[in-house]
């Protein structure tokens, strides 16, 4: 079997490239060369060096001991919530920056929902000096305000996107038509394995230092990796060394919000039918009319009505089992973490600490949690849920 994206773009019949006439120069010109740029000695020397120096990697793969003795087998936790600006992320921006800088991009563009990609991608704009400009819905802007004036005082541009529901998918469709106007001197950092090829595949492989670090970091394979799926890049991440390895159980772990069976839930492959979203086949949360379902979930990187085209493939071939967990569950694992470790996770991490109570493994097999973020941003969706 292969788990890998092929020459066209696809994962079984998922992925693709979707894409307006006007943009097929700019995706072309990707396709063809990422792979030799991402390859080449050059690229690889300063990308190995920034993700040691400036993201602080490799990120530690610590052995939880107090969460092994209460669920009974060997717990450990891959501190991704320890890189620079709090998440994965920057693994993927940092990538997608150094290949703008070899194509000759002086403008970068992005679009955000929480802010995380917002932030990461402002982040290394100024380490390069480029020019930023992040598309967020005008609803977001007010809902993530620390985000966005971090993004400012990085020096990005943050433009309100007033269309539709106002939220990520309205800020997605926006960047792509500045792409579209501005294609020449234009690079667009997309936040997840998701939209046209290559995208899937490039995020996946910026991503992958994850698994290449699990794989020296432990003795052996692990017997599970559960990671949460928002997109699903820490997911792709966490896995992408271990696909071929059928004995590592790979688990990912959707958000049911407030419950699968509710109108507010965020569970695309538990829901979701497969049709076209962001220039990508793949599974997706749409009513009869094939209108996209707005989402929901505590986590607002977890909140998207679509997931990368390779999860929709493992699903169909059954690599991955997919779960979800409510909001209700990962508030109380996030803060069980707290208090047992002393680590204040992402409410979007916590949704991959929740399946723990439902993992049946056995006293000496051992699990990995990809801890995808620090929670220092949930602090107060933390304290409503708390005071409540
Ligand atoms: C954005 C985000 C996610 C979800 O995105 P994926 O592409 O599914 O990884 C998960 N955890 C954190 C901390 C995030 O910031």
């Amino acid at each position: 079997m292969n788990y890998n994206v092929d020459k066209d773009g696809f994962y079984g019949e998922y992925g693709g490239a979707y894409i307006p006439e006007l943009l097929h120069p700019n995706v072309e010109e990707l396709k063809l060369k990422y792979l030799d740029l991402i390859q080449s000695p050059n690229f690889q020397k300063e990308f190995k060096n920034l993700l040691k120096d400036y993201v602080g990697r490799p990120s530690p793969l610590y052995f939880s001991e107090r969460l092994s003795e209460k669920y009974g087998f060997q717990i450990y936790l891959k501190r991704e919530d320890l890189n620079h600006t709090g998440a994965h992320k920057i693994n993927n921006t940092l990538g997608q920056i150094l290949l703008a800088e070899k194509l000759g991009k002086k403008r970068i563009i992005a679009e955000t929902g929480a802010g995380q990609h917002g932030v990461a991608t402002a982040t290394v704009c100024a380490l390069k000096g480029l020019e930023c400009i992040v598309y967020m819905g005008a609803k977001d802007i007010k809902r993530q305000k620390p985000n966005v004036e971090r993004m400012k005082m990085l020096g990005a541009k943050v433009v309100p996107v007033h269309s539709g529901s106002k939220t990520l998918k309205d800020a997605t469709n926006e960047a792509i038509r500045d792409w579209i106007n501005h294609p020449e001197e234009t690079h667009y950092i997309i936040g997840s394995v998701v939209g046209p090829h290559p995208y899937p595949d490039m995020v996946a492989i910026f991503q992958s230092v994850i698994s290449e670090e699990i794989k020296i970091q432990m003795d052996g394979n692990p017997d599970y990796i559960i990671a949460c799926v928002g997109g699903g890049s820490n997911a792709m991440g966490a896995y992408y060394h271990f696909l071929d390895d059928r004995e590592v159980k790979l688990i990912g772990v959707e958000a049911a919000g407030e419950g699968v069976k509710t109108n507010k839930t965020a569970a695309t492959i538990a829901l979701g039918k497969p049709g076209v979203l962001h220039a990508s086949y793949s599974y997706l949360i749409q009513d009869e009319d094939g209108q996209i379902v707005e989402p929901h979930s505590i986590s607002a990187g977890l909140d998207y009505p679509g997931i990368g085209p390779a999860h929709s493939f493992y699903n169909d071939v059954k690599r991955v089992k997919y779960v979800s967990i409510t909001d209700q569950e990962a508030l109380k694992a996030g803060l069980e973490l707290c208090k047992i470790e002393g680590i204040i996770p992402a409410l979007e991490s916590a949704h991959a600490l929740a399946y723990l109570k439902y993992l049946r493994a056995k006293p000496n097999e051992r699990v990995i949690i990809n801890l995808s973020g620090r929670g220092d941003k949930d602090l107060h969706t933390y304290i409503n849920y708390l005071n409540k």
